[in-house]
């Protein structure tokens, strides 16, 4: 009688404990989802001022990448002018909007990775879809295939379970190339008279002029201008508000610097001067990508998943689960890209500085060395074949990635209230992560809400600034932290000055659980699926049930 009892309270002890794990989960959750994510706020992308209520003057815009470009898209909506100032002379040529991105004559001379791998997640495929509604049919004319979003990413090799909840509508990623991408959005930004309140003239930015009568206040931007007798002329435009886009250059932090900003007396806990903003580590990671252009009979022939079934993703990615003393970690990608394009790929962080995979020949013989606990499936081994069979011509970028940095700007004082920045210019992560567009994506959505709360037509708030690098902060700190987490698990990473490497502790070791969970599991795929893609949140994989899947599988495999 006493043993029944005992079992009893003993099973509503635990239903009452699982009870209140899943009541703190999920409100933890939808704190952050609705705080982090972005995912509420993509709705509202396209939604403006009516053109005779918008705020007075010029949005000035300093970069056209691609968060300069989709910074611009949003300012659109709100200001009575939008001026991207770009210094690549050739991004003011036809040659720059091409419906072909692999008929350009001209290369981005600033941005390395023009013809690296390159993914997109859906989580910003979403978004260019609020702010371009006839995207799908606009990348359809630029030869980039919109699949489904399906990651194909493989732990050491065994693929992930298919996330099932998304089958009948599973959200879309493009397959294009950075040169495709990047020249999909200038057209779709500059190329067809959509936006008609968009400028772009070709300079370089180099300082910013505080306001005479409020020093708060930005009110012009220098920019510097090659003449055609090889002379420089310094140009001063007027400024409501002035967005950093200069991607890893981070001119902006050194035009605040120069212009007196970003200094105080006294420093209120969690505030810093501007020099101490700035934070680097580096995880020492190189980039091997070769596209190669393939003659439509043998692009037929490939056996890429495309081709032989419907709607499909062709691509497949492996990262090695540990890295090794000789070869640090490596990774292989193959994937389809815009027009008649396929895509081979190592990556190694490494302290090596001779990595070097510039040939076809060079990615085969390397693919059977790498450590997998599932082979690499045959296709891939027959595609890396038929294309060298095939002698199809070979475009090959090397790129060593250079220290990620982070300028904490929510740590700032005396920041300009009109002045903010977006994409790498703030942080850049690990590049594997494919995340540099989400993040562009991300301070889009950010300028938006910070915009569209703006009552006043006159002028920007004074507390615009604030609110923006808090929101910066909330949205994009993961990003940061996943990239010092993975890198401070690699023996060779250069850490931030003053930290050591090594992670310890309980979340490093459960995700790499959870992974091995999410080969057979449905509810842990999701959840990887969702962070992958830009949907999730960091306690997406803390799910009770996913929780109590991922312990019962250790203890399992411990016992067999
Ligand atoms: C090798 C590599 C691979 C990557 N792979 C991926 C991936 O697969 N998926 C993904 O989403 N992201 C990826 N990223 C990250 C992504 O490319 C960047 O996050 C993205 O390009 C950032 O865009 P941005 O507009 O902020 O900066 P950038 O693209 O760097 O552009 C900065 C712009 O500012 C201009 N500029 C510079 N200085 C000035 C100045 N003083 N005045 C005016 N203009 C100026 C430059 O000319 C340039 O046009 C990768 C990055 C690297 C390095």
């Amino acid at each position: 009688m006493y043993f029944i009892l005992d079992l009893v309270v003993f099973l509503c002890l635990v239903a009452i404990s699982y009870g209140a794990f899943w009541i703190s989960w999920f409100v933890t959750r939808r704190r952050l989802f609705k705080r982090i994510t972005g995912i509420p706020e993509v709705q509202n992308l396209g939604d403006g001022r009516p053109r005779d209520e918008r705020i007075k003057g010029t949005a000035v815009v300093c970069g056209g990448s691609i968060a300069g470009l989709l910074a611009a898209r949003v300012c659109h909506d709100f200001f009575e002018n939008v001026l991207i100032i770009e210094p690549e002379e050739w991004l003011s040529s036809e040659d720059a909007t091409r419906r072909f991105s692999w008929e350009q004559s001209n290369k981005r001379t600033r941005i390395m990775q023009y013809y690296s791998l390159h993914g997109l997640q859906a989580f910003c495929y979403s978004g260019l879809l609020k702010l371009f509604p006839d995207l799908e049919e606009q990348c359809r004319y630029s030869g980039i295939t919109v699949p489904p979003a399906e990651a194909n990413v493989t732990l050491a090799g065994t693929y992930l379970r298919r996330p099932p909840i998304y089958d009948k509508d599973f959200p879309k990623t493009m397959e294009a190339s950075r040169a495709g991408f990047e020249t999909l959005i200038r057209r779709l930004v500059l190329g067809r008279g959509h936006y008609d309140d968009i400028k772009q003239i070709i300079g370089t930015v180099s300082g910013i002029v505080p306001s005479p009568d409020d020093r708060s206040r930005i009110s012009k931007v220098l920019v510097r201008k090659d003449t055609s007798n090889s002379s420089t002329v310094l140009h001063e435009i007027d400024a409501s508000l002035v967005v950093d886009c200069t991607g890893l250059s981070r001119a902006g932090f050194k035009w605040l610097s120069k212009a007196g900003y970003g200094t105080a007396e006294t420093y209120p806990e969690g505030k810093r001067a501007l020099t101490d903003l700035k934070i680097s580590l580096d995880q020492k990671l190189h980039y091997c990508t070769l596209i190669c252009d393939v003659p439509p009979s043998v692009l037929k022939a490939l056996p890429l998943p495309s081709n032989t079934e419907e709607n499909k993703r062709s691509n497949y990615a492996i990262i090695e689960d540990k890295p090794t003393e000789a070869n640090g970690r490596r990774m292989f990608t193959i994937q389809r890209l815009d027009g008649p394009h396929v895509m081979l790929f190592v990556g190694q962080y490494t302290d090596a500085s001779n990595v070097d995979y510039p040939s076809i020949a060079a990615v085969r013989s390397l693919l059977p060395h790498l450590i997998t606990h599932t082979p690499i499936p045959e296709w891939v081994f027959r595609c890396v074949d038929m294309l060298e069979e095939a002698q199809v011509n070979v475009k090959y970028s090397h790129v060593r990635i250079p220290p990620t940095s982070y300028i904490r700007y929510h740590q700032g004082v005396n920041i300009p209230c009109n002045f903010v920045a977006s994409g790498d210019s703030v942080m850049s992560v690990d590049p594997l992560f494919g995340q540099g567009s989400t993040k562009a994506m991300l301070g889009a959505i950010l300028l938006h809400t910070a915009l569209a709360k703006t009552g006043c037509s006159e002028k920007i708030p004074a507390n615009f600034s604030e609110f923006y690098f808090k929101e910066h902060f909330y949205k994009m700190d993961r990003f940061w932290q996943a990239t010092r987490s993975v890198a401070y698990g690699l023996p060779f990473t250069t850490p931030i000055p003053g930290e050591k490497l090594g992670v310890s502790g309980f979340t490093p070791w459960y995700s790499r659980k959870v992974r091995f969970l999410a080969i057979e599991d449905e509810d842990a795929s999701i959840a990887l699926w969702n962070s992958g893609m830009g949907f999730g949140t960091p306690v997406d994989i803390f799910h009770p049930l996913i929780f109590l899947k991922t312990l019962w599988k250790v203890v399992s495999d411990r016992m067999n």
